[in-house]
């Protein structure tokens, strides 16, 4: 008997003929003796659909009744689930987040989990049932709904097998593991049999959206071992996001492209100590996330600091940095909005040469314009025209894997 935690994304919940699809995968673990719990997303496209329904009413919606309002999809998933399994004979209860003992922080929208309260689950464990847990959602300790930010439903399950001691968390979506690149979108990408919690965070966070990436946090910080896997073809075996003790390296494990990401040239400043302090002190103070940083020395003893932002803080940025105009002694600043992060991926760069040039030359190769570059030991990542952004993945995607 084992105790499994199962994820199943919009996708594969987002009409009835799936949903019973699903069903058909919990049930055969169900029969099988274990013990599972289930976390479930909203259907198919609902959240979407949700958020456009709130414009239709306000440009401005107050943050608390958005939470309300998304966590009501994932709401609809779990009672269905839960009515398919009992049709099917097997005696299933579905939770809302707050009934699961989910506790977060009060930022909507953005929550982090801070605790799970396992008695409830545990109860209905014991009591035989199924236990389909609604993703994405929390309780805050204002005893208001919160939600954990698109893509949080895989937090939800990483947190719940982490706080439970389940002996396997399973995310299960639309493909069949995580992909040397999007494999929607890049041709000849291959499937990675395991990767570790490191490389899938970063990736994560670049913008491969298969998995939330603070549910990778959370399965790294727990030691979670995190199986991505697909529900359209289940008996598929799929990635497995471990530890790096028992792995060989990869020199690159993965491509990833974001393009929620805008920047900012902050141009003619002075060239003295404590300059880049009192820019980055003010975005930091509006709350606001800074990714590449290049500083470059312009002419007259003046510097430029360019650095990048997501695109739904560039306004907040600017409007910062203008207020502070007189204290800050700049003479312009620029923005771009139309562009977009190009990264790769692997722990094995660190102790290999020339992993930066040859992602330089497929960018040669493909006529791609650098506008900045940051490094760490495990990634190396560009920014680019958001019109290049496909070709340059597409460039060193072939460079490295083929
Ligand atoms: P779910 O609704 O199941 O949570 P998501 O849409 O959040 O599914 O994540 C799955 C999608 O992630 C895939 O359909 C795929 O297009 C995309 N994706 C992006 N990068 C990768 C990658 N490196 N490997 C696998 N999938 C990726
Ligand atoms: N339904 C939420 C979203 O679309 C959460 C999730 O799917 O994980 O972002
Ligand atoms: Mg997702």
């Amino acid at each position: 008997m084992a105790f499994i935690v199962k994820k199943f994304g919009g996708s594969s919940v987002a009409d009835a003929e799936r949903i019973r699809r699903v069903a058909g995968i919990i049930a055969e673990d169900y029969r099988a003796g274990h013990k599972i719990i289930a976390v479930l997303s909203a259907q198919g496209d609902t959240t979407d659909e949700l958020i456009e329904k709130a414009s239709e009413l306000s440009g401005k919606p107050p943050k608390r009744e958005m939470d309300v309002l998304l966590s009501s999809g994932e709401r609809i998933s779990v009672a269905l689930m839960a009515i398919a399994l009992e049709n099917m004979g097997l005696p299933a209860i579905s939770l809302t987040g707050r009934q699961a003992g989910i506790s977060t922080s009060a930022d909507y929208s953005s929550a982090k989990i801070e605790r799970v309260e396992g008695s409830r689950i545990l109860r209905e464990l014991d009591n035989g049932r199924i236990v389909i847990v609604a993703g994405f959602q929390g309780m805050d300790k204002y005893d208001d709904v919160t939600t954990l930010g698109r893509g949080g439903s895989d937090t939800t399950a990483v947190a719940i097998a982490a706080a439970l001691h389940a002996d396997k968390c399973q995310i299960y979506t639309d493909v069949d593991g995580v992909y040397t690149a999007d494999p929607r979108k890049v041709e000849g990408a291959r499937k990675l049999s395991e990767i570790t919690y490191d490389e899938m965070l970063e990736l994560a966070s670049l913008g491969a959206q298969v998995l939330h990436n603070r549910s990778v946090q959370m399965g790294k910080r727990y030691g979670v071992e995190i199986e991505v896997l697909s529900s359209f073809t289940p008996g598929v075996p799929g990635t497995i996001v471990k530890g790096a003790a028992t792995m060989e390296k990869t020199k690159i494990s993965g491509v990833a492209k974001d393009t929620n990401t805008a920047r900012i040239a902050v141009m003619g400043l002075a060239d003295t100590p404590g300059i880049a302090f009192r820019v980055f002190n003010e975005i930091a103070r509006a709350g606001i996330n800074v990714d590449i940083i290049l500083q470059s020395i312009g002419r007259d003893k003046t510097k430029d600091i360019s650095f990048t932002v997501p695109k739904e803080d560039l306004q907040a940025a600017v409007a910062t940095l203008e207020k502070k105009k007189s204290e800050l002694q700049y003479s312009a600043i620029d923005t771009n909005d139309a562009v977009a992060k190009v990264s790769i991926v692997g722990a094995g760069m660190m102790s290999a040469s020339g992993i930066a040039a040859m992602m330089f030359e497929a960018l040669y190769d493909a006529e791609v314009n650098i506008n900045m570059i940051a490094t760490s030991e495990i990634k190396i990542s560009v920014l680019v025209r958001e019109t290049d952004a496909d070709r340059a993945v597409d460039a060193i995607h072939r460079k490295f894997f083929e």
